[in-house]
């Protein structure tokens, strides 16, 4: 994947990251109230883990769990290097689709397949 493509992704997860924040933004404190675009993947990885582990995230509904905890795979992944890639086929995921939904982990074959399952 293209470096500039990745950065872009990267600023997308932070961005949705620091949507879901806001709304608890009253409860976090300083230390992690905002995560900046420009941080070290790393960094953003550690802030999302303690996000994870604290208290607050009891205030979150269901979804927005879910989106967060999927927000710090998807950085955890680039981190590892791994992003990008199919957790099911290990094929590469469509870029455009990575671009509309960056913290997708499956391909759109794979992602199809597993909804016909669950339907
Ligand atoms: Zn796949």
């Amino acid at each position: 994947m293209k470096k500039r493509v990745m950065e872009v992704i990267k600023r997308k997860l932070v961005q949705s990251m620091n949507e879901i924040l806001e709304t608890i933004n009253k409860e976090l404190s300083d230390e992690i109230a905002q995560i900046e675009s420009d941080s070290v993947i790393g960094d953003i990885v550690d802030k999302a883990n303690s996000i994870l582990e604290m208290q607050i995230y009891d205030k979150l509904t269901e979804k927005e769990q879910e989106k967060l905890q999927e927000i710090s795979d998807a950085l955890k992944r680039i981190e590892d290097g791994v992003y990008g890639k199919c957790v099911v086929c290990g094929k590469p995921i469509e870029e455009k689709r990575l671009l509309a939904i960056p913290e997708a982990k499956m391909c759109i074959m794979c992602k199809s397949a597993q909804e016909k399952k669950k339907a």
